[in-house]
């Protein structure tokens, strides 16, 4: 954390929070109604908590901006679509930065799409974030922070809380690996926020050693990997991450994580009019993933400034999930939501940022 910014409280441990209390003379058992007061009533001003113990109350006044922020990620636009069903959240950061969260209020699946980083270095071509470059990552606070402001929207507007996470926002999550692993074990934490692990998905555009990463410390998180290209030359065309990782090492990683893990991986193939959306695409997609416990999930092109590719019809992605299918593997597509307000797939870059 830079100088003069509080650590924020949304970044630590249940564990690392008794610690920090015992620390400081306060009893650790104390941590839990701090813990509920954050998570399960959402708190914004632990100030004004009137049922805080005295020692508890008065570790609070003596550190809450001072060693322990709860920045506060401030909501400068909130946009809805026009089925006031997908509401996009502008949030800025202590330092000026804004990133986008996405909360999808679906009866039964309440979803929200968390960032992990300002902007993104990935540069994947169609994406709005890729095409405004990397600005930093994300901590840990701040990506709970994102969490704790979807569940006070959904209870302001009377709906159930989330239960589903998809790091899809902006940014590559696991080029931020520590933070990101380090905010979905707080997220998940039972006494807290309590969104099972079964619950979340993490998103990559391929970063080999992270996988294996995750395979190996049994994250139990699931991980859908972007595919997009069947070959070198066209997924090197959309996603410059190609050239570091390849197909071929990307894959064999996949097959370790399954291997390791025993679950499936979910693939997205985001579908490009006359670019990779014929059903001889999909025969050869399937070919493939031939012997990988695999999911497809397939993503209509959501338009961006930077890029002339075109969304191809109802019909094109129907034909390429049936081939897929045949193939033996389940396919879905991914309905197009939030699109008249730029918060689907592939759209999120903090408007601030385009000056
Ligand atoms: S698709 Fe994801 S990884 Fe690629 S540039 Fe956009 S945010 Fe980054």
């Amino acid at each position: 954390m830079s100088a003069g910014i509080p650590e924020s409280l949304y970044g630590l441990s249940f564990s690392a929070l008794e610690k920090r209390l015992l620390r400081d003379d306060v009893n650790p058992v104390h941590a839990r109604s701090l813990w509920r007061a954050l998570y399960r009533d959402l708190e914004a001003n632990l100030g004004t908590r009137t049922d805080f113990s005295p020692p508890l109350a008065r570790w609070v006044a003596a550190n809450l901006g001072r060693t322990f922020g709860l920045e506060g990620l401030v909501i400068r636009q909130h946009v809805e679509s026009s089925d006031a069903r997908t509401h996009k959240l502008l949030l800025g950061l202590h330092d000026a930065q804004e990133i986008e969260t996405v909360v999808m209020a679906y009866p039964g699946r309440h979803t929200a799409c968390l960032s992990t980083q300002a902007g993104c270095a990935m540069g994947c071509v169609f994406c709005a974030t890729g095409q405004m470059g990397f600005v930093r990552h994300l901590t840990s606070g701040e990506i709970v922070a994102q969490v704790v402001e979807g569940q006070r929207l959904l209870r302001e507007m009377g709906e159930p809380p989330l239960r589903n996470l998809v790091m899809m926002g902006m940014g590559e999550p696991l080029h931020n690996y520590d933070e990101v692993m380090q905010a979905l074990a707080i997220v998940s934490d039972r006494g807290g926020l309590n969104i099972g692990p079964n619950r979340i998905t993490v998103s990559t555009v391929g970063l080999v050693p992270a996988i294996l990463r995750m395979a190996q410390e049994a994250q139990p998180y699931h991980l859908a990997v972007s595919l997009h290209g069947m070959n070198d030359e066209e997924r090197s065309a959309l996603l410059p991450v190609n050239r570091r990782w390849p197909l071929a090492e990307l894959l064999d990683a996949c097959r370790v994580y399954i291997e390791t893990t025993g679950r499936r991986i979910v693939f997205g193939w985001t579908l490009i009019e006359g670019r990779n959306d014929s059903p001889e695409h999909a025969r050869r997609l399937g070919r493939l993933l031939s012997g990988i416990h695999a999911h497809v999930n397939l993503i209509r092109l959501n338009p961006t400034q930077g890029f002339d590719g075109t969304t191809p019809a109802n019909a094109a992605a129907d034909a390429f999930r049936d081939v897929i299918r045949d193939a033996g593997f389940p396919c879905t597509i991914r309905q197009h939501r939030g699109i008249d307000v730029a918060a689907g797939c592939g759209q999120l870059r903090a408007v601030g940022k385009r000056r």
